[in-house]
């Protein structure tokens, strides 16, 4: 068992106290947490939610699965 302060995310060094918080965190660098109408990056997949919501009128899970498709993953 690990005391807190002790998740470092392996891409971009930032170190979480609760594994919980890292695992939320991650979902960053999976672009889950990115709008892909104005590409602004949430911390949390909850934020992007809201912000889909408030910002663009999207429900969320529509935009998501458009988005992940492979043909668009290598487009960039
Ligand atoms: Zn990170
Ligand atoms: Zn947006």
């Amino acid at each position: 068992m690990q005391g807190p302060g002790r998740f470092p995310c392996r891409l971009c060094g930032n170190v979480y106290r609760h594994l919980a918080s890292l695992t939320q965190h991650l979902e960053v660098h999976r672009n889950q947490t990115t709008c892909i109408v104005c590409h602004t990056t949430l911390s949390r997949r909850t934020d992007l939610r809201r912000h889909m919501r408030l910002k663009h009128q999207i429900p969320w899970q529509k935009t998501i699965h458009r988005q992940r498709s492979p043909k668009s993953e290598l487009d960039s």
